[in-house]
């Protein structure tokens, strides 16, 4: 398939030249709301946390209805860079001293587990996603990070994770470039289509019954005595408990979930499948990778060989020419083999961060649940959230993950502003430690 051509400047919020849209089996056929529904849980949002809160709770025999605004993964879920790994930006032993022994343990294994259960979930159902648990490396960009990993590896090897911190030649091996000095591999980790993916889990939530209305944004919630009533332009859904899985995707609906967590643009490029000697040189060892750099760059083979390189871009929604170009340059000095590549698509989405860096789930009103703020780990994470809230929906269990407040952002209002100042002082002490790639230990 040829994508259209790119259009000059500024370019438009869509997918037209995702490689995921080009490269996904059809959705299942669904409908748009129309008239009065009932159920007993509403879930707003079909990425995966919405999916895999309604495959849960409809295979448990509850009446699912799932609003989505747009189409399946049409959000974040349907536009991120494949790589399923377990775990969160914080280290286990962060999370133990954050939350005491027993509940830090409980949650390091929760987090753990993130992508054993995408893998599971996709085994169980025969979800066809170009699944393949390749493992994810971690190259460190500067002396500090290598040190970092170092300890991370050190702490998830204590815990029986198959981990490994890799030496200067094997990871060069491994990514087929030699640009990081150093870096570990999780064995637990993978890789997936993840617009197929999120297809593929409507397709098993609808086979056990839920409701997905896609066009059908819920554009009003209120509540009528135990029952939360939500609208949309069609059409009316009722239920006594609602799940909000809107992640950076939030509106106005809620206004909470938006003001918890910042939202920035991440961007992607993708080659057409490569020429065999090309495609032998790059991550010879199957894995996918993603560096430590505040900034960071994300890159990966897609199932048929084209390279796709991912990185965190602007404050706004619409993503400047230059961003893919920048991305295009470093995927060369990368792999100098990739220079003069022809890059025919391009994407990007949103990503919503949150204050302390962790996911967070929240009742933000009776009945009404949430689970968001994945800091750009939702691929594992997201589903395993989406069954956390799924449990907590199906009743009265102490949820496996935290229970917090959702609080607004300080300055919120003046995100976009402070968000560029971050990420321009991001951008330059990355390229400070750059220097580091030059001194590996
Ligand atoms: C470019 C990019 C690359 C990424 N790469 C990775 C990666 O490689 N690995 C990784 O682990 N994570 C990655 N992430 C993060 C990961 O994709 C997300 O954390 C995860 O998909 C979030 O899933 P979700 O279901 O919570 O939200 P989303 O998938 O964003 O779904 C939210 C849905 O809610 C819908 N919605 C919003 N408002 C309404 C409304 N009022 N009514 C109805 N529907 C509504 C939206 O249309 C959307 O479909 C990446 C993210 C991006 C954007």
């Amino acid at each position: 398939m040829t994508p259209p051509a790119a259009s000059a400047g500024a370019t438009a919020i869509d997918q037209r030249r995702s490689l995921w849209l080009a490269t996904t089996p059809l959705p299942p056929v669904t409908t748009v709301l129309e008239g009065r529904a009932d159920a007993d849980v509403i879930v707003v949002g079909a990425g995966y946390t919405g999916l895999c809160c309604s495959l849960a709770l409809s295979e448990a025999g509850r009446a699912v209805i799932l609003l989505e605004a747009s189409g399946i993964g049409h959000g974040a879920s349907g536009r991120n860079g494949g790589q399923v790994i377990p775990g969160l930006k914080h280290d286990p032993d962060e999370l133990v001293a954050r939350f005491g022994r027993e509940r830090g343990e409980t949650l390091v294994q929760l987090v753990g587990g993130a992508a054993d259960r995408v893998f599971a979930l996709i085994a169980k159902y025969q979800i066809d996603c170009a699944a393949a648990r390749c493992g994810w490396i971690q190259p460190a960009h500067s002396a500090a990070a290598a040190q970092k990993i170092i300890e991370r590896t050190r702490q998830w090897r204590t815990r029986r994770a198959p981990v490994e911190l890799l030496t200067r030649d094997r990871l060069a091996s491994l990514l087929g470039t030699d640009s990081y000095g150093a870096g570990w591999i999780d064995r637990r980790a993978g890789a997936l289509q993840p617009l197929a993916y999120a297809r593929g889990l409507a397709r098993v939530a609808m086979g056990h019954g839920a409701r997905i209305h896609t066009e059908s944004p819920a554009l009003r919630i209120v509540r009528e005595n135990e029952t939360w009533v939500v609208t949309t332009p069609r059409g009316e859904a009722r239920a006594r408990q609602v799940a909000l899985a809107t992640d950076a995707y939030s509106g106005a609906l809620w206004p909470e979930l938006a003001a918890n967590q910042l939202v920035v643009t991440s961007v992607q490029v993708a080659t057409d499948p490569l020429p065999e000697p090309l495609r032998r040189a790059i991550l010879p060892g199957g894995a996918v990778a993603s560096d430590t750099r505040n900034l960071l760059h994300y890159f990966r083979l897609d199932a048929d060989g084209r390279f796709v390189i991912g990185g965190r871009g602007s404050v706004t929604a619409t993503v400047p020419e230059s961003a893919f170009a920048a991305l295009q340059r470093s995927a060369a000095e990368l792999y100098p083999g990739l220079a003069g590549t022809q890059w025919p698509y391009r994407w990007y989405g949103r990503v919503g961060i949150t204050r302390d860096g962790l996911p967070h789930l929240a009742e933000v009103a009776p009945g009404v649940w949430t689970a968001l703020g994945y800091c750009g780990r939702g691929v594992a994470m997201a589903t395993t959230m989406g069954l956390v809230l799924a449990d907590v929906l199906n009743g009265g269990r102490l949820p496996a993950y935290p229970v917090a407040a959702l609080k607004p952002i300080p300055l919120h209002t003046l995100r976009r502003p402070l968000l560029r100042t971050a990420i321009a002082y991001y951008r330059v002490r990355d390229a400070i430690s750059q220097a580091y790639r030059g001194r590996r230990p």
